[in-house]
């Protein structure tokens, strides 16, 4: 079993880390850390009155006492690598974030800081695994000896990013795209929006989220070029981001044209459900074994009946049809903080672990 850490622990990702990770065959947590308000109390205690998760506190981890996230030193030596799901500041996180790589403590992140970072990469293990590549030339830039940061994208494209990877995998080269996302309450953390704000409402406009849709894709589709991630900048992505009044999943609902040939609704449902990737093949312990989940009725996918498909790992589509505009639609759905956040975090550690990376 690998030692690892939290940052963040008691917030709503760090939460669903540590819940994920009771029983995990390769990991086990050793190190918690969070702010100041958290630090020196035993974890049960830290999150007392704001365990958001179904399950009760993993026994090995309610008597963890929290650290200080910023006691760097702490860290090295008790665990193989931390999992960061800060919410500070992005400079005070990159800062942070190098300060443990520095120090021989490996990073998989959640937060946004380093993802615009030209030699960290950002994964999605089923899309982009090859982007690993560059993590020497990382190591070389800072003069890191064993830590260095990887980084998982924004929650929201989960959604759609892979379906359309998937059909550029099979040479049907997307061009055009408009996304309108309908993301979950708990993507904000706690105490996150209002009750008042979204209770029978819809807030048309969450801060920063637009701009993460359109590029983040770009630098995952993208390659590396002279130690630095160039972008794939033949696609063009619109995107309208509404936070809406559902827990957990955020929907998806894609319209899209194809760059030259535009195959049958068959064949894309084909394709999506065929499409496996390195993850599948490693038989990482986090991988779905259906990374794409294509559902026939008219009425799904649906958060609360579709989110947890494959244990919240799978990226659940429906209702693929011929679009007025662009070429076809569909809408897709993702569990924003397993797929999107923690549940993505471990499968970026566990590729990482079975690339020889770490461990
Ligand atoms: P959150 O619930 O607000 O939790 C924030 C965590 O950061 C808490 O553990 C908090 O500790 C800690 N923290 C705050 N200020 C700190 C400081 N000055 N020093 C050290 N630790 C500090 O946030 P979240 O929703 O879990 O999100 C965490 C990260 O994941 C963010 O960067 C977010 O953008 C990213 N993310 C979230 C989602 C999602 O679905 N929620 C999805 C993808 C990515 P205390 O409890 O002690 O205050």
């Amino acid at each position: 079993m690998m030692k690892v850490g939290v940052l963040g622990a008691t917030g709503m990702v760090g939460q669903m880390y540590i819940k994920l990770l009771e029983n995990h065959p390769w990991f086990q947590v050793n190190y918690i850390a969070a702010s100041p308000r958290s630090a020196g109390k035993q974890y049960s205690e830290a999150v007392a009155g704001r365990w958001h998760m179904q399950t009760e506190i993993p026994r090995n981890v309610r008597e963890l006492i929290v650290e200080d996230a910023c006691n760097v030193e702490k860290a090295a030596g008790k665990c193989s690598f931390v999992f960061s799901a800060l919410e500070m500041d992005k400079q005070a996180i990159r800062d942070l974030e190098n300060k443990y790589a520095q120090n021989d403590v490996p990073v998989v992140s959640n937060a946004s800081a380093h993802r615009w970072t030209e030699d960290v990469p950002m994964l999605i293990p089923e899309i982009n695994h090859q982007h690993l590549d560059i993590i020497p030339m990382q190591k070389k830039n800072h003069g890191w000896k064993n830590g260095f940061v990887v980084v998982k994208p924004n929650c929201s494209l989960q959604s759609y990013l892979t379906p359309i990877y998937a059909l550029e995998k099979a040479n049907f080269k997307v061009s055009r795209m408009i996304v309108t996302t309908l993301q979950a309450v708990s993507g904000a953390g706690y105490p996150g929006v209002a009750s008042l704000d979204i209770v029978d409402n819809v807030v048309p406009f969450i801060g920063g989220e637009e701009e993460k849709s359109e590029k983040e894709p770009l630098k995952i589709l993208g390659k590396i070029e002279n130690g630095k991630f160039m972008n794939n900048d033949s696609m063009k992505i619109s995107a309208h981001c509404n936070r809406v009044s559902v827990h957990d999943g955020h929907t998806a609902c894609v319209s899209f044209e194809f760059a030259e040939r535009k195959p049958p609704k068959e064949e894309i449902v084909r394709i999506w459900r065929e499409f496996r990737s390195l993850p599948q093949e490693l038989k990482l312990p986090f991988a779905p074994e259906q990374p794409i989940i294509y559902r026939e009725e008219e009425d799904r996918p649906q958060p609360r009946k579709d989110r947890d498909n494959e244990k919240g790992m799978a990226v659940t589509i429906g209702r693929l049809r011929e679009c007025n505009v662009f070429d076809y639609r569909f809408v897709g759905l993702s569990h924003n903080t397993i797929r999107g956040a923690a549940g993505g975090g471990i499968l970026n550690a566990e590729l990482l672990k079975a690339k020889g990376y770490i461990g």
